[in-house]
Order: C-alpha cells, then structure tokens, then sequence
C-alpha cells in the first residue's frame, strides 16, 4: 500500500504529518512511503533523512498522491481555489486520508463525493485506549509549554526571584486561564522557570488538578459549575450569569499578574472570552498575555489573531496562530507518532493495509465517510 505524505501549504502551518522515525515504521507495516518534496523543512527534517528513513521523495504533491491509498496530513488538503495545489482533486478515490481535518458538514459531503475515506483525528473519543493517538492532546501540550517559554522571552524581568549582589528581582506572577492539556503544561512549566503560579478553570475536577501542580486555584464556583463538565471531559457553555461572576473574581486577580496565560475552550463554539479590555487596561506596564486561544477566537478581548501587540498601557499580547506549530519539530514528531499509532492499531497484517470496523467507538469518533458516503453520527444526512 501506498502512502502519502504531503507539505502543508495553510498559512502559519509549519508541522508535517510523518518524520523518518514513523516513516520507517510505517514501511515496516509494509508500506511505500512517498513523501513530498520540502514536506520537512519547516519541522528540521530535510527530504535526505526522509530518504534515508526509505521514504520515496516525489517532487510535487501530485506525484506523491498517484496511486496512493493511505494520506496523512496536518491539516485539510486544499481544495479548489484555496490555493496554488488543488490537493483535494489529486488524491485517488478510496485512499484514507487522516489529519486534523476541522471538518463540517460541507467538507464531509465532499470527501464522500470524492471517494475518500476521511478521517477526522481531532474528533477522536477521550478515552483512555486512544490516549497515545490523541492529537489534540499532543499538540495542546506542547502548545501550553511553548506559550510559557514565549512569555518568559517576552518579558522584561525573570521568571524566579533572583537574589543578586545588587539586589533582589522578585519572582514573576503568573496566572493560567484554563487547567486542562495546555493549561496544565502551562502551570508546570511557568512553575519550573520559578513563577508564582494560580490558575482558573470551570470544571470541577480542575481545581485539584491545579493544586497538585502546586499551583494556587483562582475561580468563581456555583451549583451550575458543579455541573461543568460534559460527558467527554470537556467544558459546557455556562451562563452569562456565571461568567459575569466568574469576570468579577479573575479581574481582580487580573490586575495583579505579570504574565497571564488564557487557553480557555468551549468545544465546537467560539472561545469565551474572560479578558476584558477593561482587565487589559488594569494590568501594569510590561505585563505579558498570552492567548493560545486566539485561532478559537480568543480569551482577550484585544488579542489580534496572527499578532503581537503592545497595548496603550504596555502590556504585549501574543495572539499567533498555531501555537503547536511554534514548536514545530517536538509537534510534528508527536504528531507523526499519533497518527502511526492510529494506523497500527487498525492494521490487518496479511491484507497490509488499514482495517477500520465500523463498530469501533475510536474508529465511529474518527471516521466522517467511507465509500463514498457521509458515515459520522454529526454529519450524516438525517435519514427520511
Ligand atoms: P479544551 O482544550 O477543550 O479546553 C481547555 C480548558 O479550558 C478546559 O480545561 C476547560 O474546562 C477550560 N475552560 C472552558 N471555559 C472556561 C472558562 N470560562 N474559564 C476557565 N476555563 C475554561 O480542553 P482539553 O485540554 O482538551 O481537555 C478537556 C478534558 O479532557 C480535560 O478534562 C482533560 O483532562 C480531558 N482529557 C482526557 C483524555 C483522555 O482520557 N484520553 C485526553 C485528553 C484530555
């Protein structure tokens, strides 16, 4: 079986969806690896460790998807008009293609119309057997680590207190809006360059998960918070009761920080936003926030997604897409070992090829369409 791999042409997309190390693994299961040129370089890996991993280097993304039958990429192929390649028309009828596909319903019905088989990794369930397959995981990690680091180049004083001859620089404070992957990366790693470190968060198993980090819990909670979390560990869509209080509790807070840290999510809605310009405002010249939510429409009130900005009062807002993206080696590589895992998992060893049972709840989660028609639960035509 043939597999492609291809360069990632959206905008700010720096990751790529195979490195050498899974490329070898995957000729092992017995594929044919094809990978386009420059499809690494943006991630450290040029097309000679691809080469010497036994990958073929195709020269164009035409040639690495003639004949192919298992695709994987970071994000959405391009379809027509969306760029230079028109990926979406060169991938054959029937290959599986896996990536991070942010589908709807309207890209659904166009991979079945094309005959692929698509699979969505970012809707994977949150369970404990598809742990090592989890994309959203992997990235949102690295994302949280990365958000810190850039805080912390960003600033113009220390994260720890440092006691100097000439004097003492008091530890840094930070505050992290929202305790789950990245969240938590966020607080263990604000905490490791020395930080005072609190955190918020709605869902009620947050709070302890904040404290074991050794961070201090900041937060707003109520009779509707107790009830936070959905069946699949995410956040619900709470009242704007709840997040007009849960505005007064952080804003005071707010004020206070040196570095504040938002990856608050919703999923499936825009973010909520919980930095008013009027906390921005409060915040003392220097002050640093980060916005890991920003492509989700952002936590701040003034985050300009793709940007850094420096507010009237001084204080910068680092609102870039992509934040996994900005770690692009570490993201790829648990990328590219996610995607792996979701392959050999579901790998039929004689056929040498993918083998999804449809009943399977990883495969139900994942899987938008399958010969030709729109199979999920969330996108399928609602039957007559
Ligand atoms: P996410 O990216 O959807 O959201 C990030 C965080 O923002 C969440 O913790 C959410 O509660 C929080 N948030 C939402 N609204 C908020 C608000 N108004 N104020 C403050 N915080 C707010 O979440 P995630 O990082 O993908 O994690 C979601 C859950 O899934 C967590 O419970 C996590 O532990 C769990 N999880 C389970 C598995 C597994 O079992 N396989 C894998 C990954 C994550």
């Amino acid at each position: 079986m043939r597999l492609a791999v291809l360069k990632e042409r959206r905008p700010a997309e720096t990751r790529v969806a195979a490195t050498p190390e899974t490329v070898k693994k995957l000729i092992g299961l017995g594929c044919s690896v094809a990978v386009e040129t420059g499809a690494g370089l943006a991630s450290g890996i040029p097309d000679a460790e691809y080469a010497a991993a036994g990958a073929e280097v195709a020269p164009d993304a035409a040639a690495a998807l003639n004949g192919a039958g298992i695709v994987l990429k970071i994000r959405a192929p391009l379809g027509t008009g969306e760029g230079a390649v028109d990926e979406l028309s060169l991938i054959p009828r029937g290959a599986l293609l896996l990536g991070q596909l942010g589908a709807d319903a309207k890209a659904a019905g166009t991979y079945a119309q094309l005959g692929i088989d698509a699979g969505a990794m970012e809707l994977l369930p949150r369970i404990t057997r598809a742990q090592s397959m989890d994309i959203l995981s992997s990235q949102a990690n690295l994302a949280g680590y990365r958000a810190v680091v850039e805080a912390a180049g960003a600033f113009d004083r220390g994260f720890p207190m440092l006691m100097t001859a000439a004097g003492t620089i008091p530890a840094a404070s930070v505050f992290i809006m929202g305790a789950g992957v990245a969240g938590l990366q966020a607080i263990a790693t604000a905490r490791r360059l020395g930080g005072r470190v609190s955190a918020t968060d709605v869902r009620p198993a947050a709070k302890e998960e904040i404290k074991s980090l050794g961070a201090s819990f900041v937060g707003y909670e109520s009779e509707e918070s107790k009830q936070a979390q959905t069946a699949g560990g995410y956040a619900k869509q709470l009242s704007a009761e709840f997040y007009a209080e849960q505005a007064k509790v952080v804003a005071a807070h707010i004020a206070k920080q040196d570095i504040v840290v938002t990856t608050a999510l919703v999923q499936g809605r825009q973010a909520p936003q919980l930095v008013s310009a009027e906390m921005v405002r409060a915040m003392r010249p220097g002050s640093i926030i980060v916005d890991i939510a920003a492509d989700a429409g952002g936590n701040v009130a003034l985050t300009r997604p793709g940007e850094m900005i420096t507010t009237e009062n001084g204080v910068k807002i680092l609102g870039y897409h992509n934040w996994p993206g900005r770690i692009a080696g570490a993201a790829s590589a648990l990328f590219a070992r996610n995607l792996l895992t979701f392959l050999t998992t579901f790998w039929d060893k004689e056929a040498k090829a993918p083998k999804l049972p449809a009943e399977d709840e990883i495969v139900k989660g994942v899987l938008l369409t399958r010969g030709g028609a729109v199979v999920h639960p969330n996108f399928a035509p609602a039957k007559a």
